[in-house]
């Protein structure tokens, strides 16, 4: 009996388990009901008390080490089969299909915006994000003291001269001005950071668009008539928006435009703060300072200027509560927008 115990043993050890015919016949072979170690068990029965003894935990470990050694191929088996396959394979379903992405609603709404300026004779242009203190801030009329200009406010990248992340895109229009002459039709769209504490409601950077228009014999009322076809053509028809008189350094005289709340319809909730109307851009006359800084003569020419953040657009129109959701890439939120037609 010992004799054999060893032979089953050394069987054992020497069979290799590679799949899972291998593994049927190791089960058949030494543990089922009448494998090998059975077949030990029935004759270990008839055996003297005295041997039984003896030969019991040698026959007992020699059958805990054919359960070991089928386990582990079975699992070993299994995993590899897993691996290779990903699932068993049924090949007569239909594929997946290529995942396609969707654009992000900032792209969405900034192609919206550009088109609807584009088709009224707004040129598109394009400036660096790192300018220098005249484009952003003294070339547009801001005093010395003016507390953008201050390092709470403004990311600086050098000191004296200073050079930092613009603040607004009106850089830009500046750069527009001092190397064409009028008449000057163009909008200018890009990043601008200012450092303000990340919430629901402002970011360390955000999107503006800023639009410009200078030539003879400029009236408020073509800003006005410029204003109307933006909202209308964004907002819809029945929007209804107003004027209200504001300060910028750079436009006398100036204004915000509000339009009504989309979301209580006018009636008042929190996202209006229970006014009924919400701010989406400031505008104004050019200031004829700004005009001269960029060597066109005030006394000849005129113009309007107008700005936006492209996020609080966004917000508007599709009725998002956290400015944050733009930068996070969370593809739940972003997903949402794949029925969106960018243009
Ligand atoms: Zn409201």
């Amino acid at each position: 009996m010992i004799d054999r115990i060893a032979q089953l043993r050394e069987k054992m050890a020497s069979t290799i388990i590679k799949d899972k015919e291998t593994l049927e016949s190791f089960r058949r072979h030494f543990i089922s009901k009448k494998g090998a170690i059975s077949l030990l068990f029935e004759a270990f029965k008839e055996l003297p008390t005295g041997e039984k003894k003896v030969i019991g935990p040698t026959l007992n470990s020699l059958k805990q080490a054919a359960e070991k050694k089928f386990k582990s191929a079975a699992s070993a088996i299994e995993a590899k089969h897993v691996s290779v396959t990903g699932q068993s394979v049924d090949v007569t379903l239909p594929s997946f299909g290529p995942t396609i992405g969707s654009l992000h609603p900032l792209t969405i709404v900034q192609n919206k915006i550009i088109s609807l300026f584009q088709r009224i004779g707004f040129n598109l242009v394009e400036g660096p994000e790192i300018v220098g203190d005249w484009h952003n801030f003294t070339a547009l009329n801001f005093p010395d003291n003016h507390p953008a200009r201050d390092m709470q406010d403004t990311f600086f990248v050098q000191r004296n001269p200073d050079q930092l992340l613009r603040t607004h895109t009106t850089s830009v229009q500046i750069a527009i001005c001092e190397t064409q002459s009028p008449p000057i039709r163009s909008i200018a769209l890009g990043r601008v950071f200012r450092n303000e504490a990340v919430s629901a409601r402002s970011h360390c950077f955000f999107h503006q668009l800023d639009g410009m228009y200078i030539n003879t014999d400029v009236t408020f009322s073509d800003l006005k008539g410029t204003i109307y076809h933006f909202v209308e053509t964004l907002f819809g028809q029945a929007t209804k928006l107003r004027f209200r008189a504001s300060y910028f350094p750079f436009t006398e005289p100036s204004a915000e435009v509000d339009i009504n709340c989309r979301l209580c319809q006018g009636k008042g909730c929190t996202v209006c703060k229970h006014s009924g109307w919400v701010e989406i851009l400031g505008a104004g006359m050019i200031d004829p300072n700004v005009l001269s800084n960029c060597h066109i003569d005030p006394e000849k020419y005129n113009g309007f200027a107008f700005g936006m953040g492209i996020e609080r657009i966004a917000m508007l129109l599709y009725q998002i509560d956290d400015l944050r959701l733009f930068s996070e890439n969370h593809l739940d939120f972003l997903r949402q927008f794949k029925s969106v037609l960018g243009h």
